[in-house]
């Protein structure tokens, strides 16, 4: 350990730490201060879409840094303009803010919600949110989220975020009211614990939003740009989000988030919204090369290969071991224990060169790199065993 470990009481104690440095990282693997590899498996909890250092990423960086690295959103810049083509070109949404994390992208997202319901509903501001749900760390997102114990933790909570229970189309009914805008989730519940939003369900909700004149918001943050096999979530479910937002891989690593709007309700004008680096070149510069590299033919059919690999390898251990359900989508797996050992499992598969996390004490979640290959799914499999097999 370098003496500079000792200075972390320097740094706000946010998460728990474990005693490693990582000083290193290339494609699947982390390297600690004593060269020691570690198979990442959390991979910026599903920001290195490309795993570590992807080469697509730096030459973009070094290229765009040396470039232009940003003016001021008061001026165009030509990478913002080519992310936001791409984005629209490939997906059902028709305009972008870029911004620099999730959660500035959600805050987004309620505030066209917002506008839209002053605009055009009755001054309507309710947005349906959901149990379980996680959509950031700011005060109002905290107030979206259906985080245990968020909702006493600084008070008061921002109004307008009525909960109802994923895949409890009822529920959700229960809570429509005039003071309703939109309805907002992720397709499959990340933070909550891998939770998919069923198909009828999330067809419930869009008939639910055409029939009460309501605005779907996804939160695709974690499980868009291909981490679920196709580049975004809702394609699984043939419906469309009227909004959409974006983050993590988007970046491949590098800070940026993106929401995006239909038309109809994309009623931003001139400041509404914004922010000192929003579609800054550089970051913007990074995200086209890492959608690119997403939308390579082979891609995302190895996405689904290696998703498939292991979910089966998931499932055969789970087998084994009398564990419990194998869940999600693509590289957005889930395992559940059957017991609270999550944070002990997690523990050992590190000494055991394993990088996993368990957003619940009774999961574990799985988010690998995006281009794993089959050896690496199979390595991780192996050490998963391992640990499994001896806490
Ligand atoms: N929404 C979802 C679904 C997330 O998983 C996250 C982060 O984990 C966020 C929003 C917040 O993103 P950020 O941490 O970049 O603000």
């Amino acid at each position: 350990m370098t003496s500079l470990y000792r200075n972390t009481s320097y740094l706000m104690s946010i998460t728990e730490r474990p005693p490693v440095m990582f000083v290193r990282g290339a494609g699947s693997y982390l390297y600690d201060e004593a060269g020691l590899a570690y198979l990442d498996w959390m991979q910026g909890w599903a920001v290195n879409c490309l795993g570590h250092a992807p080469d697509i990423v730096v030459a973009a960086l070094a290229r765009q840094a040396s470039t232009l690295i940003t003016a001021s959103p008061a001026f165009h810049n030509l990478p913002a303009i080519e992310l936001a083509t791409l984005l629209t070109r490939h997906s059902a949404l028709d305009q972008v803010f870029l911004c620099n994390t999730g959660a500035e992208a959600n805050e987004g997202a309620i505030k066209l919600a917002r506008k839209w319901g002053q605009l055009h509903k009755n001054g309507a501001f309710e947005v349906i949110s959901f149990d379980k749900a996680f959509h950031g760390r700011t005060i109002a997102m905290m107030s979206a989220s259906g985080k245990p114990g968020w909702d006493t933790y600084f008070p008061p909570q921002v109004p307008g975020f009525p909960k109802a229970q994923l895949n409890d189309l009822d529920s959700v009914k229960a809570l429509i009211g005039p003071q309703t805008v939109a309805i907002m989730l992720e397709p499959i519940q990340g933070e909550g614990g891998v939770n998919p939003a069923s198909l009828a369900f999330m067809r419930g909700l869009r008939a639910l939003c055409d029939e009460h004149k309501l605005l779907l918001i996804l939160d695709e943050i974690q499980t868009g740009c291909g981490r679920t096999g196709t580049l975004f979530a809702y394609e699984q479910y043939g419906i469309e989000p009227d909004i959409m937002t974006l983050g993590k891989g988007l970046g491949g690593g590098v800070p940026i988030a993106a929401l995006l709007a239909k038309q109809h309700c994309s009623v931003f004008q001139p400041g509404d919204q914004g922010g000192t680096f929003a579609g800054n070149p550089l970051t913007a510069a990074v995200g086209t090369a890492v959608l690119n590299a997403l939308l390579a033919p082979g891609f995302l059919e190895n996405v689904e290969l290696r998703g498939q690999q292991l979910h089966d390898g998931l499932s055969q251990i789970s087998h084994d071991l009398a564990l419990g359900e194998v869940r999600g989508a693509g590289l957005l797996l889930a395992l559940e224990l059957g017991a609270h050992i999550g944070p002990q499992v997690v523990d050992a598969a590190r000494r055991n060169g394993l990088l996993l996390n368990a957003p619940r004490p009774h999961s574990l979640r799985f988010m690998p790199a995006l281009n794993s290959t089959e050896r690496e799914i199979r390595d991780g499999l192996r050490l998963l065993r391992q640990t499994l097999e001896h806490v």
